[in-house]
């Protein structure tokens, strides 16, 4: 599909559970803000999904949501889950349980950055002293298509004495190179350095994994310096030393404890973006359908109360600009006014301040018109 200039941006707006359609709200203003400063059309139509879904059709992604999905440019995602549908067994695999897994696996987007930097308004929030964390900037590049989460090979059955419950936890050579390749070219535009994280000591899965990403760095990327960690001393060490880590490549089960790990240099879970892409664009508007959503869940424990902190969502909405629209300046304005907000004292009270959703939301815009 080649877009021309004068072609609007396609956007499917899905809030899904929680504080999910208040962040997604406070996105599109964002969004709709930029779009008017950089003459970028956009085409956007909402939709629900998961347990928004399950209560109004009775499912977890309509058909018609799947359709719109595959015919946008780019999907903005809140969150999904929540006690009322935590239970809820559907018949189908893995990807059938959850609106947004179904999402992810339709689409394919298998590599999911997640993106967390150190804020400077923000260092005391954070649970390191300033001078460990200061200037830490890491991007989790997590596998999201395969592995145990995605296995139909899952199950709890009465095989023995007790009950048995297993996940496998299975990668082809194919899977790991294609996404390798994205995480190896990420950290090519970043600083060069990737480190690939797995249980090569004790997994197969993870010896595999260990190959054949040291054999793609070798053959393909030799520009970049390449180390491997076994995940339990990544995780120690980003506890320990956060700035001394720029890419991490990891599958799909250590990619999602990781990247929610690496959210404590930024202060909060809530601050955290991630673009879940098939490909990485060269430039310009990318081909394929990716999806943009905060890291955090549907937090269930303030929805409806108006305080989420909407930045996560926010800083999503730069990265959809950044690689669906191949909108850099756009992107580059709302990270640059996220700063400004917090400098200027602007905080959710996951921040230990005491503004809105929504007046976070307003002096981001403000600052994006202002830049
Ligand atoms: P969570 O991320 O929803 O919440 C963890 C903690 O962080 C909570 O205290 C919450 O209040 C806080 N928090 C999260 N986002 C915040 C924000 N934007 N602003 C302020 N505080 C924020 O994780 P959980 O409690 O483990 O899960 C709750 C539900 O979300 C579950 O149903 C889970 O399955 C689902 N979930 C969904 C996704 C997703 O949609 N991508 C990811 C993780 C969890």
């Amino acid at each position: 599909m080649v877009l021309g200039v004068e072609m609007a941006l396609k956007i499917l707006a899905l809030g899904g559970d929680g504080i999910g359609p208040e962040v997604v709200h406070s996105g599109l203003q964002v969004l709709e803000a930029v779009a008017a400063t950089v003459s970028l059309k956009l085409d956007i139509s909402e939709d629900v999904l998961h347990g928004a879904a399950f209560d109004a059709y009775g499912v977890f992604v309509r058909k018609e949501t799947l359709h719109q999905a595959h015919h946008s440019d780019a999907l903005l995602v809140g969150a999904v889950g929540g006690p009322k549908w935590d239970h809820i067994v559907v018949e189908g695999g893995p990807e059938e349980q959850d609106g947004l897994m179904k999402l992810r696996h339709e689409l394919e987007v298998f590599a999911s950055l997640r993106w967390a930097r150190a804020y400077d308004p923000l260092l005391s929030r954070t649970p390191f002293r300033p001078e460990v964390v200061r200037n830490s900037d890491v991007m989790v590049v997590r596998e999201l298509c395969g592995g145990a989460m995605f296995s139909p090979t899952r199950g709890i059955d009465n095989a023995g004495e007790s009950r048995r419950a297993y996940d496998l936890n299975e990668y082809t050579e194919a899977e790991i190179v294609r996404f390798a390749r994205i995480g190896f070219e990420v950290a090519r535009r970043r600083t060069g350095k990737l480190l690939s994280v797995d249980k090569a000591n004790v997994f197969m899965a993870g010896k595999l994994w260990r190959e054949v990403v040291q054999e793609i760095g070798e053959s393909e990327f030799p520009d970049v310096a390449l180390t491997h960690f076994f995940a339990d001393n990544a995780a120690y060490q980003l506890s320990c030393n956060p700035g001394d880590f720029d890419v991490i490549l990891a599958d799909n089960l250590f990619g999602d404890i990781l990247s929610d790990q690496s959210a404590a240099v930024s202060g909060s879970l809530g601050m955290l973006p991630s673009a879940c892409l098939s490909e990485l664009p060269q430039s310009g508007r990318s081909e394929r359908p990716a999806i943009y959503e905060p890291v955090h869940g549907s937090a269930p424990d303030i929805a409806g109360a108006g305080i989420a902190n909407p930045i996560g969502t926010i800083l999503s909405v730069a990265m959809l600009l950044e690689y669906s629209a191949g909108e850099s300046v756009g992107a580059r304005k709302i990270s640059t006014a996220v700063e400004a907000v917090l400098q200027a004292g602007f905080t959710t009270p996951d921040l230990g301040g005491k503004h809105t959703s929504q007046q976070m939301t307003d002096e981001v815009i403000r600052q994006v018109r202002r830049i």
